[in-house]
């Protein structure tokens, strides 16, 4: 399988996007002829810096408002043709997209369509050119790939072929069916791009909100299935029009695409056994089975907020590493490792965020298979030195440059406890349990521009899903939040875009520099006994406002005296179709980070979306008091020590 991308896909002057694109693994460009001609370099150069990054141009474009003129908007169109092919041919490039024409002058017809493509398929032929011709989603007289197919077809011409963009026709909603007919040898090229499921006119659409195959609600999957039914087996190429992408990093958006690419190839390689797809073949999508532990890095002078929630929660120091300063707390099924090495990959992390979470291990089948698969989707493999005796747990860094290690029921991963840690006795000192189960969920917030990636990440790698995302509104902004699980709830993730450090997620990202874990959602079986046990560890709520237990118990008709209970212990309350959400949240740490206790009755899917405005509020006014200067080290102090005093 051949990769392409369009230049217009990302950020930066010609050269940069080469040398992003070239370092991803492309094997091609499409040259978009803004991007050449606002390039102080001739077709002949041009062509060279793209050999030279070992690239070649799989196709040049686009050629507007061509099929169907009435004269003298013909002869000049012809004419404009051969001026674009003496490009094409200093460029070192054959094949030349042909958009349906959006003129309002244009005749229409397809039989006159096809005699301007055959005679331009002459022209192109004469200069060893090949046109491809595709259908606009908003073209004046063709606007479907059926009637381009079918004018390429009457054309009847070797020189000229049909362009396919996964966008024009799901867009449209068009059966993607009827592509299965269509020869793959007629087919010149293949343009993919996947979109949001919103409503807007298509051109707008178009030119701003393109992402990458997976990132959007279109099924570009089903598109792809069909073009493979075809034989067709020339580049996949991405043609990507997206304001945040191209205001964004050439190398992370560059790596995404060449990404998104290779997990499509492999979905279809899956789904259909029977067509023969030029792909390697990779490890199956990890199946995930939860999180093994989160791994906090602090200092002995930092921790102290953090060790005493944790206490406060009913963690108890289950064992120490057996040569670092590295420390495993222990509920029920729940491990919190807590870092305070003074080198190393972890000390790293704490000198650029601070004290934050910036590890979690995936529970897996196979652990090594996962993170072959990760790097066969350009996934950067992680390697720290290990001591002797120690385990090397496989790893990979994440979108934002942390850890996601993987563990599995393996010989030696399966009991990574035992080899690396040294229990510790029980004592006078342990906490009280308070039922915490297991992690429900793990919130991760990042800037919005980084939410696709991160989802293209988890996806690609592991069988999970997302589902819609939802808009929170914070009283600064939108966050906007997307929902990563696996089919049975094993792994659960939140991934929170935000748009402006004024959120309370933006503001997490901008005091930790980018740190990514915001909070730890720990389940338990009946919220109210957790409260109590909290409570006598010296819990205290985040305060939620009398208001809301209003306003719930109006909306869900709930008991007075259910409601009264909720009220008492600050727990916050959903409920679906299929059941019934209980939430309690502790303050918050630091610069945003904080703990939430959940309680899922029967078969509740979602994670409380309606309940976070209340949350970020009290958060909000817990973290910056009104009155208080916005200065984040007295904040820090005050915040933290206020939370687990009060
Ligand atoms: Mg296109
Ligand atoms: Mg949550």
């Amino acid at each position: 399988m051949k990769t392409s991308i369009a230049t217009v896909s990302i950020s930066g002057n010609l050269k940069e996007k080469l040398e992003a694109i070239s370092a991803a693994g492309f094997d091609g460009v499409e040259i978009f002829e803004n991007d050449f001609l606002i390039y102080d370099a001739s077709p002949r150069e041009v062509g060279r810096m793209v050999r030279d990054a070992g690239l070649e141009i799989t196709l040049f474009q686009p050629f507007r408002d061509f099929e169907g003129m009435p004269e003298p908007q013909r002869g000049r169109a012809f004419d404009r043709a051969e001026r674009k092919f003496d490009v094409m041919q200093a460029l070192g490039t054959d094949l030349m997209l042909v958009c349906s024409n959006v003129s309002d002058v244009a005749l229409g017809g397809i039989d006159r369509a096809a005699a301007d493509l055959r005679e331009l398929g002459d022209r192109a032929a004469r200069r060893g050119l090949r046109v491809g011709y595709e259908a606009l989603a908003w073209g004046r007289h063709i606007s479907d790939h059926r009637d381009a197919w079918e004018i390429v077809r009457r054309a009847d011409h070797r020189s000229v072929g049909l362009i396919l963009d996964s966008f024009h026709t799901l867009v449209r909603g068009i059966d993607v069916a009827t592509i299965r007919s269509i020869p793959g040898d007629r087919i010149f090229i293949v343009q993919l791009a996947d979109a949001p499921m919103v409503a807007m006119d298509p051109l707008y659409l178009s030119r701003h909100f393109r992402s990458m195959p997976g990132e959007g609600d279109l099924p570009v999957l089903d598109f792809m299935r069909a073009v493979a039914a075809t034989g067709y087996d020339g580049p996949l190429s991405l043609e990507i029009f997206n304001d945040q992408f191209r205001g964004g990093s050439a190398k992370l958006i560059s790596n995404d695409g060449r990404r998104s690419l290779v997990f499509l190839a492999d979905q279809v390689r899956r789904l259909e056994p029977g067509i023969s797809m030029d792909v390697t073949p990779m490890p199956e999508p990890a199946r995930a089975n939860g999180v093994e532990f989160v791994e906090f890095v602090t200092s002995e002078e930092e921790s102290g907020p953090l060790l005493s929630i944790l206490k406060i929660l009913g963690f108890r120091l289950h064992a120490t590493h057996r040569s670092k300063q590295v420390f495993l707390y222990r509920q029920g099924g729940i491990n919190i490792v807590v870092n305070m090495e003074r080198e190393g990959f972890a000390y790293s992390a704490y000198l650029v965020h601070g004290s934050c979470a910036y590890a979690m291990a995936f529970k897996v089948d196979d652990a090594a298979a996962a993170v072959e698969r990760a790097r066969m989707l350009g996934v950067e493999v992680f390697e720290q030195a290990v001591g002797p005796g120690e385990l090397h747990i496989p790893a990979v860094r994440t979108i934002s440059g942390g850890v996601a290690y993987f563990v599995d029921a393996s010989a030696g991963l399966a009991n990574i406890w035992d080899v690396d840690f040294t229990p510790v006795p029980t004592h006078d000192d342990t906490p009280v349990e308070t039922g915490l189960k297991r992690i429900d969920h793990v919130a991760q917030t990042m800037r919005a521009d980084e939410l696709p990636s991160w989802l293209l990440f988890y996806l690609s790698i592991f069988d999970m899903r997302k589902t819609p995302l939802v808009d929170i509104a914070d009283p600064a902004g939108l966050v906007r939040s997307q929902v990563v699980e696996s089919a049975d709830g094993a792994l659960r993730l939140t991934l929170n875009g935000a748009e402006n450090r004024r959120t309370l997620a933006g503001h997490f990202i901008a005091e930790s520099f980018g740190s990514n874990i915001q909070h730890l959602a720990f389940e338990t079986n009946d919220i109210f006994v957790t409260a109590q046990a909290l409570k006598v560890n010296g819990f205290s709520p985040l305060r939620v406002p009398e208001n809301y237990y209003e306003d719930v118990e109006a909306r869900f008709g709930l008991d007075p005296a259910l409601s009264d209970r909720m009220r008492e212990a600050g727990i916050l309350y959903d409920r679906d179709d299929r059941g019934e959400y209980f939430q309690l949240y502790s303050p918050v740490l630091g610069e945003g980070f904080f703990f939430e206790i959940v309680q899922r009755a029967d078969q509740y899917r979602g994670y409380g979306a309606p309940n976070a405005p209340f949350r970020i509020a009290a958060q909000k006014r817990h973290l910056l008091p009104e009155g208080m200067p916005h200065d984040s080290s007295s904040q820090r102090i005050s915040a933290t020590g206020a939370g687990l005093k009060e």
